[in-house]
């Protein structure tokens, strides 16, 4: 029994395009009591491979958290599997409104301590105590209000390209940095103000907002679904959207795109950009802005040193990263000196 992903990423690549049919790109997560974080997850591998779902799936002994993309013909077969799961039945599916067959390359599913990683100890405050779930409608409603405070439970290179009008959107690496910060700077506001937050599709939200009412604060909601089901909200009843820009995502998308306008700027010459893209010197693969005209320039890398070792025979690159297993930037999202116009 095939337990694992037999095929690379170029493989599967090339079978998408062969295909030639439309995939869905679809998130959810559920936290329930989960026994055998293994079996279920070998449960679920076997399942979803057969249905050719492609993504990455994370499960732990407190639930999932699904990222993945489903062919359209596969979509009913996936849900009635998902229903037969008794704490997956009818869970709120987020479906991606842009788009894209290449969204996930591969099937991952992976056991985890816990389904998102925030940094928090469970044990210290009662995660079940959450905020009030509103939809887009009452969320518009909501934010209107001049005596809510609006939150961005997000990263700083996520709020960066998208973010609701008028949020308060934390200068943070981590899901951890902005709870503190958040309610250092909030702290006045606990009891008089509503606190209202939202995230890519609801699951930081839900961590939050129970963080938050055991912190004290007292009127706090969460947008259920986040910016992904918001904006299908929006879009389906005709609401105004209030989200500017786009919302980043964590597949080879890395945005969709909410509204036209453009709230970022390239990081290396400044002119309005909302690309993210990585640093091709595989030594480096820093996430950061770039406008095609810099990408020509830089050869696609994020400065010149890796635009010299990016020019190099494969070789001698590999010969260079040897032994310096901490040169990559992956997780240095958007932080380097090099890029002279980072806000
Ligand atoms: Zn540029
Ligand atoms: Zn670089």
């Amino acid at each position: 029994m095939q337990l694992y992903n037999t095929l690379s990423a170029k493989e599967r690549e090339t079978l998408i395009e062969q295909a030639g049919k439309e995939r869905l790109t679809i998130s959810f997560y559920q936290y329930a009591h989960i026994g055998n974080p293994t079996i279920f997850r070998n449960h679920l591998f076997i399942h979803w491979n057969e249905l050719d779902v492609l993504g990455r799936i994370y499960v732990a002994h407190e639930g999932i958290n699904a990222q993945l993309s489903v062919p359209a013909e596969n979509f009913k077969a996936f849900k009635a599997h998902l229903d037969s799961i008794s704490f997956l039945n009818d869970v709120r599916l987020n479906i991606a409104i842009e788009q894209h067959n290449k969204s996930f390359l591969k099937l991952k599913v992976k056991v985890r301590k816990k389904i998102l990683a925030d940094g928090l100890n469970d044990a210290t405050f009662d995660v079940t105590n959450k905020g009030v779930h509103v939809n887009a409608k009452r969320f518009n409603e909501l934010i209107e209000d001049p005596n809510t405070l609006l939150v961005d439970m997000r990263n700083h290179y996520e709020s960066e390209i998208g973010h609701f009008k008028n949020a308060i959107t934390p200068d943070v690496d981590t899901f951890r940095d902005s709870l503190d910060i958040i309610e250092k700077d909030l702290e006045s506001f606990k009891e008089a103000k509503n606190l209202v937050m939202y995230c890519t599709g609801g699951i930081r939200c839900e961590k939050a907002s129970a963080y938050y009412k055991h912190k004290g604060f007292k009127h706090v909601y969460q947008l259920e679904g986040g910016i992904i089901e918001y904006a299908r909200q929006a879009k389906d009843q005709n609401l105004e959207n209030k989200f500017v820009g786009k919302n980043f995502v964590f597949d080879h998308r890395r945005g969709e795109r909410i509204s036209e306008d453009v709230v970022a700027q390239c990081h290396q010459c400044g002119k309005p950009c909302d690309t993210h893209v990585n640093c091709a010197n595989e030594a480096c693969h820093l996430l950061f802005i770039q406008c095609e005209a810099c990408a020509a320039k830089m050869n696609d890398c994020c400065s010149n040193g890796c635009k010299e070792i990016h020019g190099l025979p494969y070789e001698e690159q590999k010969r260079l990263r040897k032994g310096k297993s901490v040169s990559n930037k992956i997780f240095k999202k958007g932080r380097s000196e090099v890029l002279k116009f980072k806000k």
